[in-house]
Parts: C-alpha cells; sequence; structure tokens
C-alpha cells in the first residue's frame, strides 16, 4: 500500500506476466531507496502456464494455477494499477492507458505475453477458439464444456498445432469432456483429433514423438501429421490436400502475434513485431524500456516462445533494472538453448523431455507436480514471503524529516499550474470564477430557487492506484448530498501528496485529479478550486455544494411505522481493504468490491426518493448500525434486521471471521448498545464496518417497497435489498434500537 516517502525512480512494470512477477519479489526482498515499483495489469490474476494443462484436465483448481497479483503487489509494497497499457509516449515517458490517463515511468519493463493471430488460417478466427493467450482460453474452455453438456453440442473436438502446448491441450481437453460426461451420466462418443502441418513435437527426440504417438493412439485421437491447414469451416477444418477432418469445435494454437500496439512506440521490432531486445534485455533502440517473456526475442539469442524463458528471464531483468538505477554496468543474459520439458498426457502421467533424453511415468508427473507447486508457493505463500523480508522499512530521509508546516507545505506553484493544465477544460455551469481563470476563492452562482446543500469529507489514501482513489474519494464525498435529496454542483478538494521531488508530486497530482474529474465530470458537477499540501500519505478531501428543491430534502428523522429499510449496496469495504492492505484479500474480491465503490448513486437517490423515502442516509464511516442508530434516533423508532438479506461483499465475512477488521472499527462499537439480539464477533464486525462510498439507506413506505427494489434492481443496481422494517415509533431518542435475526447469506454477493 501507499507509504510515504521519497520516491526518486519509477520503475513500471507492463504486465504481469512470468518475468514480472519475479522483479516484485526480487524488489521486496531487497528494497532499492528511491524506487518504486509500478505494476499495471490488464488482469488481477496470472495463470501459470506449467500448471495450464493440468487445470484444463480438472487435475487442479484454476485458483491453485493462478497468482493473485492484488495480494502479491500488497506484500511486496508495489503499486497497482489495474488497467490494460495501449500505448507508449517515449517522448513523455509515459504508458499510455485505456479509459484513465497516461502513467508516467523512469524505466519501463514489458511483459505483457501475446496476442491471439488466427489470421493465418481462412476462417480461423470465425469458426476457431484462439487458445493463446493462455490467460482468456480458460473463460473459453469452460464455455466449450458447457456447450458439450447440451444433447445437440459440439462432439468432434479438433487442435490445430503439433507443439508441447497442442498435445497437451488434446490430451487435457479429452480427460475433462469425458470425466464431465461420465460423472454427470451422458453418453462419451465424442471423438478427438490433432491435425498439424509437420511432425508432433518437432524439436524434441524421435523417442518423445514416437511416446506421445502411442499416447494419443491409445486414446483413440486421430494424428494428422504434415498436413497442412486451408480453412476452418463451420463442422470442419479443410486441409491443403482438400481432404476434411470433421470438428464441430476446433482450437488453434498455432496462431500467436505481438501486440498490435507496439508497432506505434517506435521501439525496435523484430520481423513479426515482437519487441527486439539485446542480452541485457533492454530494447534496442531505447535502454530505458526492457522486455521479456514472450513479447520480447531476444535477437542474439532467439529461443521458442514459452514460459519457461519467460520465467527464467525474471532473474536477470530484476538485476538489470536494479543495477541501472544504480548506474551500475549491466549483465548479459543467454538462456540455455535445451530445457527439459515436462509434457503431460493429460492425466497424471508425464514425459520428460531433454535432447536425446526422454523417461516417462507417474512419477515424472509427481516431479512435474512437485516443481510447479514449488514455483507457485513462492507467489502465492505471502506469509513465507512476508517472513523473508527486511524489517523496518526505510525511515524517512533527513531532508524529508525536516519539511516546513503552515503553508510553506503547500505545493509548489508549478507542480500544481503543470498538474492543473494537464487536466481537461473544466466545467464552468453556474461558476462565475474558478479553474479557468483561478482566484482567491471561486465565485459561483446560487440556486435560482430551493436552497443550497453542503458537505465535506476527507480520508487517507485506501488504495495505492490514485487514480482510483480520487474518482471512489469524489463520489463517496457527492453521496452526502444525494442522501439529502439534493444535485451537487461544485466541489472544491483539498489534496495531500506524499513528500517527494517536483516531478514526482505533479504526476501524483494529476492522477489523483484526474480520478476526481473522472467522478465530477460524469456528475456534471464543476471542481472549482482547492488547496494541495505535502504530506506523510496520500490524502484526499471534498467539500462539495449542491441545491435542493424544498420539497426535495430528506433527513434523517421521518421513518414511518412499516418502512422498508432499503440498502442499495454491500457492506464490508473496511473489512475488505483492511485485508488487501495486509495481502490477504483475494484479488476478485476487492476488484468486484471497487467497481461498486466507483459507481454513482445520482439515479439510486432519485428511484428511493420517487418511491416516497421517508428519511436517508449514507452508510459511510459509522458503518450500518451507527447510521441506522442517527436515523432511528431522529426518528425516535425502533427497527427489525433481517441479516440473510443485507448484501454483504463476497469476501468480506469470511475475513471479518479471520479477525480481520478496520481500525475504526472499536470505536464504531461503541454503538453496540443500539442492538438487540445475540450475533457473533464476525457479524458485529460487518455490521459496524466503515463504509467508503456506501450504499444509501433509505424508509420507504411498505406498499411501495417492491417496486422500488425492481426499479433500482432495473437500474443495474444488483445488490440492493430490503434489510429490515420499521417496527415502532414513538419511543424517543433513549429508546431507539435496532433487533436483529437471522444469518447473513453472502451467496449472490
Ligand atoms: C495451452 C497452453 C499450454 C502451455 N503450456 C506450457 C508449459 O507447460 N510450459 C511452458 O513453458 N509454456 C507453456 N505454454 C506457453 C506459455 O503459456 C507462455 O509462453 C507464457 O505464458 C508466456 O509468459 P509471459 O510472461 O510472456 O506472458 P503471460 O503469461 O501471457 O503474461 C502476460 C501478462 O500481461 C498482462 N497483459 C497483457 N496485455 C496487457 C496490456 N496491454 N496491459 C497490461 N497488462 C497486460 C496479462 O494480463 C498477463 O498477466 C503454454 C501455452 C498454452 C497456450
Amino acid at each position: 500500500m501507499m507509504r510515504a516517502g521519497q520516491v526518486r525512480t519509477d520503475i513500471v512494470l507492463l504486465g504481469g506476466g512470468h518475468a514480472h512477477v519475479h522483479v516484485l519479489k526480487a524488489f521486496a526482498m531487497k528494497p532499492e531507496a528511491g524506487v518504486r515499483l509500478t505494476l499495471v495489469t490488464r488482469d488481477l490474476e496470472t495463470p501459470y502456464s506449467g500448471m495450464l494443462p493440468g487445470v484444463i484436465a480438472g487435475l487442479y483448481a484454476e485458483r491453485e494455477a493462478h497468482i493473485d497479483l492484488l495480494r502479491l503487489s500488497a506484500v511486496t509494497g508495489t503499486r497497482l494499477i489495474h488497467a490494460e497499457a495501449i500505448g507508449i509516449d517515449r517522448g513523455q515517458k509515459r504508458v499510455l492507458l485505456a479509459g484513465r490517463p497516461p502513467i508516467a515511468y523512469d524505466l519501463l519493463s514489458i511483459d505483457v505475453g501475446i496476442t491471439p493471430a488466427l489470421a493465418h488460417i481462412e476462417g480461423a478466427a470465425e469458426h476457431g477458439i484462439a487458445v493463446k493467450p493462455i490467460g482468456s482460453f480458460l473463460g473459453k474452455f469452460a464455455a466449450l464444456r458447457a456447450r458439450c453438456r447440451m444433447p445437440d453440442g459440439p462432439r468432434r473436438i479438433a487442435v490445430i498445432g503439433g507443439g508441447a502446448g497442442g498435445v497437451e491441450l488434446i490430451l487435457s481437453v479429452r480427460s475433462h469432456l469425458l470425466a464431465d460426461a461420465r460423472v454427470e451420466g451422458r453418453e462419451t462418443a465424442f471423438s478427438f483429433a490433432l491435425v498439424t502441418d509437420g511432425e508432433i513435437l518437432a524439436t524434441h527426440d524421435p523417442k518423445v514423438r514416437d511416446s506421445f504417438r502411442r499416447a494419443l493412439a491409445h486414446r483413440g485421437i486421430e494424428l494428422h501429421e504434415r498436413q497442412p491447414v486451408q480453412a476452418v469451416m463451420p463442422g470442419a477444418i479443410l486441409l491443403k490436400d482438400e481432404q476434411t477432418v470433421k470438428a464441430d469445435a476446433v482450437l488453434v494454437t498455432t496462431g500467436a502475434a505481438a501486440p498490435p500496439w507496439f508497432r506505434s512506440t517506435g521501439l525496435a521490432l523484430d520481423p513479426d513485431g515482437f519487441l527486439a531486445v539485446g542480452p541485457s534485455l533492454q530494447t534496442l533502440n531505447d535502454p530505458d524500456v526492457f522486455a521479456a517473456g514472450d513479447c520480447a526475442t531476444l535477437v542474439e539469442t532467439p529461443r521458442e516462445k514459452a514460459g519457461v524463458f519467460a520465467v527464467r528471464a525474471g532473474p536477470p531483468l530484476a538485476r538489470n533494472l536494479r543495477r541501472l538505477v544504480r548506474s551500475e554496468p549491466l549483465g548479459p543474459w543467454r538462456p540455455q538453448r535445451r530445457h527439459l520439458a515436462l509434457i503431460s498426457t493429460g492425466e497424471r502421467y508425464a514425459v520428460a523431455s531433454r535432447g536425446a533424453f526422454k523417461t516417462e511415468g507417474a512419477w515424472v508427473w509427481r516431479w512435474k507436480d512437485w516443481i510447479d507447486r514449488r514455483w507457485m508457493r513462492m507467489y502465492q505463500d505471502t506469509n513465507a514471503m512476508l517472513a523473508r523480508m527486511p524489517k523496518p522499512r526505510p525511515a524517512p530521509d533527513a531532508e524529508e524529516q525536516m519539511r516546513c508546516g503552515g503553508c510553506a507545505a503547500k505545493i509548489g506553484p508549478l507542480p500544481l499550474s503543470q498538474a492543473l493544465s494537464k487536466l481537461p477544460p473544466p466545467i464552468v455551469d453556474g461558476v462565475l470564477v474558478g479553474l479557468e481563470t483561478p482566484d482567491d476563492a471561486a465565485i459561483l452562482q446560487p440556486p435560482t430557487s430551493g436552497y443550497l446543500v453542503q458537505t465535506v469529507d476527507f480520508f487517507r489514501a485506501f488504495v495505492d492506484d490514485p487514480f482510483v482513489f480520487g474518482e471512489i474519494a469524489a463520489n463517496h464525498a457527492l453521496n452526502d448530498v444525494f442522501a439529502m435529496g439534493g444535485v451537487p454542483r461544485h466541489a472544491l478538494a483539498t489534496a495531500v501528496i506524499p513528500i517527494g521531488p517536483a516531478a514526482k508530486v505533479e504526476e501524483a497530482l494529476f492522477q489523483l485529479l484526474s480520478g476526481v474529474r473522472a467522478c465530477l465530470d460524469r456528475e456534471h458537477v464543476a471542481l472549482v478550486g482547492g488547496h494541495s499540501s505535502e504530506g506523510m500519505d496520500l490524502s484526499l478531501g471534498l467539500s462539495v455544494t449542491g441545491e435542493v428543491a424544498s420539497d426535495h430534502i430528506l433527513r434523517k428523522g421521518g421513518l414511518g411505522v412499516g418502512d422498508a429499510l432499503i440498502l442499495t449496496r454491500p457492506l464490508g469495504t473496511g473489512i475488505l481493504f483492511a485485508a488487501a492492505m495486509r495481502g490477504l484479500a483475494a484479488a476478485a474480491s476487492v476488484d468486484d468490491a471497487l467497481a461498486e465503490m466507483r459507481r454513482s448513486n445520482r439515479q439510486a437517490a432519485e428511484i428511493l426518493r420517487g418511491h416516497g423515502a421517508t428519511a436517508m442516509t449514507d452508510v459511510s464511516g459509522f458503518g450500518l448500525i451507527g447510521h441506522l442508530g442517527e436515523m432511528l434516533t431522529a426518528s425516535g423508532a425502533e427497527a427489525e434486521l433481517d441479516l440473510s438479506s443485507v448484501p454483504v461483499y463476497a469476501g468480506a465475512l469470511a475475513k471479518a471471521r479471520d479477525g480481520v477488521a478496520s481500525t475504526l472499527l472499536a470505536e464504531n462499537l461503541a454503538q453496540l448498545p443500539l442492538l438487540r439480539g445475540e450475533i457473533d464477533t464476525a457479524t458485529k464486525a460487518v455490521l459496524f464496518d466503515p463504509q467508503t462510498s456506501g450504499g444509501l439507506l433509505a424508509g420507504i413506505p411498505a406498499e411501495a417497497a417492491g417496486e422500488c427494489v425492481a426499479a433500482l434492481r432495473s437500474a443495474r443496481h444488483a445488490h440492493v435489498a430490503i434489510i429490515g422494517r420499521i417496527g415502532k415509533l414513538g419511543v424517543g431518542k433513549a429508546g431507539a434500537s435496532v433487533r436483529v435475526g437471522g444469518t447473513f447469506s453472502t451467496s449472490g454477493v
């Protein structure tokens, strides 16, 4: 997570491939002063190629063969940016990202693998299934299995490509499809075929080829060697000699290309468009850009594109990045010409091949399994990693400790104006003086009718990515206005940026404000000014001004007897991000929560009000019970909650059971006397968990509640639920209470 301190060199790692996971770990084990690592990745879980055939065969669960990059980043202190790279602006030293502003680098390393390219076989793109890159194949294979379950689903399965990947694939696919059919009591009348233009396993010894020919024949898999493919057609593969191989599903392992955006980078490429690198892994024409894995070609010692070489590139890549930071001479990497390949037969049996050496057996599979699991443990066992990491982290340097306070802690005029100048033109509705003509203060037009609504929020970053933090913090700040029935119009931002060189401060401010603007622009709210200061931790506050019509005002008080209590979003952000900070949260849970937290509550507030909301609030720092308690106190009411209807983010309850909690929980529990009913510690932790960008909680007259929930669901508030009702009124402030029954059911969230 975010650490204060001076960042002097930003190393950006593009792609969470096999080489880069090693770099993260190497720098965590031996931190380099002043160096910050940022991992930019399109996928939060990256597959390990060695275990993939085992996943396809059903011998491993997907989770066993994937590295959770969110957890790895958290424990290694790496800044994670979940985004897809679409280009590089080498002049500005920035990586261009899809759907968000570019990010700056001092040194860049690229390990993004390959992209599918089926154009080399006519009809393959329309009628075939691309197997590479491996990351996206598992989803396609799951879809194929589902289709095979249908009575009229595919029965004739073929693979094009006779390399180790293709051979293992047909064997593994066969194993899994037959096992599915057996388990479900279906007929197993499948047929399988492997088509390749040369011999199978061309780079291996003839003994290995013969072994696999026998293995294929033994399993009834048709083998078509020396049969170049002309086209893939619906229901068949057309060979060059005009013969056909009948096939309802065709998996193509042969086509793989470099990402097309490499061409616009101006980096040296090989004839196939892959990044051309020298022995130091630096690209040939830019020493600040490195590349490794399938996306790179070592021009002096070219090797096949295989996970084994991507793995082996990790240590020399980490060493050379470190040496470049230290201005030391870089060392060459000359990968072995031959490597031991352990190729499985789709069951717990494998063949070992290295040059003329070949052996096989169930024991070879166990050996492979041991090697693969040991490698995975290095990146999955975060506790072991933490235990081996040096502690404590370096203290702030002398200059940092002696920075001035007061107005002298303001961010200098140059980084501030540079960061602001890179933002899109500001929204100017109702703004007389704002950021487009900055002055001492903003001057705004008051609403022509109704009232002003004002609110302020401020907190420290809970994610490392300043853009995402800015977007969520802005969303969070707007919630108070929505909860009052208002419409936000203008905002002022207070930003605290970790101390560092001017260029790093400017970049952090730019990313943060870009996130703020991404949210505010969507909501048509003008950012009219603010204040920025340096400090230890990235923090952001927003003061939002809105307007509200007098007949739209919604307060915390006003609940009626029988009102349904509607909550629009799950609970558990405090727990999940406390877990994420310690490397304990699963990437998928955190990603789902972030997606929800980035969404606006505007439409939900309108729907709730339109269905006669009697009172409304947003669930934030005090947790569900803290905020519901405020509503009950203001209304003099008692509520009954049905825990089985309360939505909770996936993983949050499990983490609460493991004892993970937000640091604010202990203070929130001061409201415990509000509760009536027996609940366990984990349930309490969820009910009092502080929420960032939480849902709206409203009282809706019972007769309108069903329709209101349906309207919210059709507005894509998938987790909305009636979580309870108001039982009694007139109990006075002291009598406010919440009776809880049932237990959480987290399914479906
Ligand atoms: C079925 C099959 C079986 C295989 N079995 C083996 C085997 O047993 N042994 C072996 O050595 N090799 C095997 N391979 C080959 C192996 O999978 C690849 O060589 C290996 O995955 C390459 O690793 P990499 O690090 O270059 O890239 P990848 O493993 O593909 O990692 C690339 C990463 O970059 C991310 N990324 C991609 N594009 C972007 C972007 N634009 N922006 C941000 N992030 C991005 C991806 O999300 C991914 O995390 C197999 C391949 C297949 C298809």
